[in-house]
């Protein structure tokens, strides 16, 4: 008898997005001449830019020829995309990586997921609330929790993210192994400074514990006193494992690169006390679980990383800061608390009620679909997130809805 693993029967349904979309419908049905924004889901809509699709065409053409034609490539990733990132995300600001340091990979999502293999089944475990949910559902797939109870699983610490600590969590008043961390932060928007980020690295060092840390929005950053990595705190490299990806920076959301940070001074610590490599560890199960990213889509990555490409980039990111600022100044004039929209394309409101009925009143009077906070976790009852991810245009006019509605 093929038994199943019984720590999936504890998963919590993810009604969110399924009960987003049947709200949705029935008032798609309800009001069939009404125009409906999305501004919910954190998917860009903007192309790849330029010199990543030549990049692209160019390797799909070397790929049919037999002189240059590759097969399995490095499981690492390719040298020219490792140092590209290492040159231009690390040592240009800074922060002490190199690429034999940088993993590349096919997403952050299964790189936050798949990590925890490196980790003892009896870790303490830190997750912020509200919460990216992929950092605990992976934690129940592995058995590393109790059964939910009202939102929350048990074994797990949750870190209260609030108005109050600016969305910034505590230190545990408990011991914990593992933390994560992502800023700029999905689902608030929230920035951590320097000063912020030491005190963790700090806690880390002294409990022998583990961060990491979720930079996926990094590109977003545009405040030049906020770190763009953990690594631009010293110390870091020891106590933090980082993850970035090409999906927001870049638009590759459908084409997909990522990479993991794993420093080589980075450590855990095996049952005699006795330190362990992490970087050693991750490279094994990489090589031996992972056949690497297509050679197309690691050249169509790093061709982000030219002066043409930076510059793409930038346009892209701005056009999407320009959203969130028109969404963020638009909502604060209404008499909104919000955080985020300015170093991050989420803009997480204080919807002052229940962050359902918050989301039926601006689907119901201005056709706007945003993000009910509940669905982030307890913390994030009571609010709402809107996405900065859309075209222009209709931020616009879902900003003259809301405004009709709520004004
Ligand atoms: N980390 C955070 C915080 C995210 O919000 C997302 C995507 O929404 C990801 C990681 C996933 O990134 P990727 O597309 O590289 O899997």
């Amino acid at each position: 008898m093929i038994t199943i693993n019984e720590h999936y029967l504890k998963l919590e349904a993810s009604y969110l997005f399924s009960n987003i979309a049947k709200r949705v419908s029935a008032y798609q049905s309800t009001n069939p001449d009404k125009e409906i924004i999305k501004l919910g889901i954190g998917d860009v809509t903007l192309p790849l830019p330029p010199v990543s699709v030549q990049a692209f065409h160019a390797a799909v053409d070397e790929m049919s020829n037999e002189a240059t034609f590759r097969g399995y490539g490095p499981e690492q990733g390719y040298l020219f995309l490792r140092e590209a990132i290492a040159a231009n995300d690390y040592q240009a600001r800074g922060a002490d990586i190199s690429a034999e340091e940088i993993f590349v990979s096919d997403g952050a999502k299964c790189d936050t997921g798949n990590i925890q293999e490196l980790f003892g089944p009896e870790i303490r475990i830190a997750v912020p609330d509200p919460v990216y949910p992929v950092y605990v559902d992976t934690n129940v797939m592995a058995g590393r929790t109790g059964s939910c109870r009202d939102q929350r699983y048990d074994g797990l610490v949750y870190m209260d993210c609030t108005a109050d600590n600016g969305f910034i969590p505590e230190l545990p008043n408990v011991p914990v192994d593992l933390i994560y961390l992502c800023y700029p932060n999905n689902p608030t928007g929230a920035t951590i400074t320097g000063d912020q980020l030491r005190k963790w690295v700090d806690f880390a060092k002294d409990q022998k514990a583990l961060i990491l840390f979720d930079a996926a929005y990094e590109a977003f950053i545009t405040d030049p006193g906020i770190p763009h990595s953990i690594y631009e705190v010293e110390g870091a490299r020891e106590v933090a494992i980082e993850f970035r990806s090409f999906s927001k920076t870049a638009g590759f959301t459908g084409t997909r690169c990522a990479y993991t940070v794993v420093p080589k001074t980075c450590l855990g610590y095996r049952a005699d006390g006795k330190a362990q490599s992490l970087h050693d560890m991750w490279h094994r199960r990489h090589s031996t679980k992972f056949n690497g990213v297509s050679y197309p889509v690691q050249k169509a990555a790093a061709a982000t990383y030219s002066p043409e490409g930076r510059k793409q980039v930038r346009e892209l990111i701005d056009y999407y800061l320009r959203n969130a600022r028109t969404i963020r100044n638009e909502i604060a004039s209404l008499g909104y608390d919000c955080v985020g929209g300015i170093n991050s394309p989420y803009i997480w409101i204080n919807g002052r009620e229940d962050s359902w009925a918050f989301f039926d009143r601006l689907l119901e009077n201005s056709g706007v679909v945003c993000t009910p906070g509940a669905g982030f976790g307890k913390c994030g009852d009571g609010f709402i997130r809107i996405s900065a991810f859309n075209n222009y245009t209709k931020v616009q006019l879902a900003m003259e809805k809301i405004r009709a509605a709520l004004g």
